[in-house]
């Protein structure tokens, strides 16, 4: 296992640079912006070396799969993000690990989510996932909720038992007027946040970037990364 410790410290410490240039370029400091690394596809064992080597937050997208190793890794000083299109049948299992859901996208699915953690007895953080190819009030082709419908859907949850409004996230879009501008998505994102952040001051996570585009997200503004094949790998398959 020492070959791939030593490659996953290789990667973080490139990502690490990364982060810390954009945030030199940005005149922003390095504590304003949160490592997030993509797990999935990758086992537990990744998992571990990855907490080893200092990181504090995971993200998955597949209930199937997070569960598991989420589970094999509950000894980890670790939170655990969920980024993935949430089905409400999985609700009840992405609540027992998750302390952030990143991708809250519809009325139906704060209803469930605040139910099952209110069940559970805990308090989930929730981000609102902002599809930013969708039109005004339609939902993204990845999931998420179109601008005119987030302040409606952080009002809902920031009312709901069990749930704590975080803040916003997205995917810098592949088709509709952001297609390769990545920045420009992002700062629409931050424009997002302030608007937000006037209702509920709290709900500051902007968490955007991924590994082709994290230095557009941080200059920006995002507080929070999401970052996989940079420091894991290309994934062996479509995740
Ligand atoms: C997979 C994934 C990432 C990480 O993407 P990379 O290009 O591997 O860095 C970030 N955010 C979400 C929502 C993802 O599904």
């Amino acid at each position: 296992m020492t070959d791939r410790r030593d490659a996953l410290a290789g990667n973080l410490a490139k990502v690490e640079e990364r982060i810390t240039a954009a945030c030199v370029a940005a005149g922003r400091k390095r504590e304003e912006v949160t490592l997030i690394v993509v797990t999935k596809t990758y086992p537990a064992s990744d998992v571990r070396i990855l907490s080893e080597l200092g990181v504090r937050h995971v993200a998955e997208n597949r209930d199937q799969d997070a569960a598991p190793k989420a589970a094999a890794c509950s000894d980890l000083p670790l939170a655990w993000h969920f980024v993935g299109q949430l089905q409400t049948n999985k609700v009840r299992s992405v609540v027992g690990y998750a302390d952030v859901v990143q991708s809250v996208d519809r009325s139906r699915l704060v209803t469930t989510l605040s139910k099952e953690a209110v069940r559970a007895g805990r308090e989930v953080g929730c981000l609102i996932q902002v599809a930013l190819d969708a039109g005004e009030s339609a939902r993204g082709e990845r999931g998420g909720v179109a601008p005119g419908g987030v302040e409606e859907l952080a009002d809902l949850v920031a009312g709901s038992p069990g749930l704590r409004l975080d803040g916003l996230m997205t995917v810098a879009p592949l088709t509709g007027e952001y297609a390769g501008r990545q920045q420009a998505a992002f700062e629409r994102l931050m424009d997002l946040s302030t608007h937000l952040r006037r209702a509920h001051p709290t709900a500051n996570m902007v968490s955007a970037g991924m590994s082709a585009d994290l230095e557009q997200a941080v200059a920006a503004g995002a507080t929070h990364v999401r970052v996989g094949t940079a420091v894991l790998g290309v994934r062996p398959r479509l995740g």
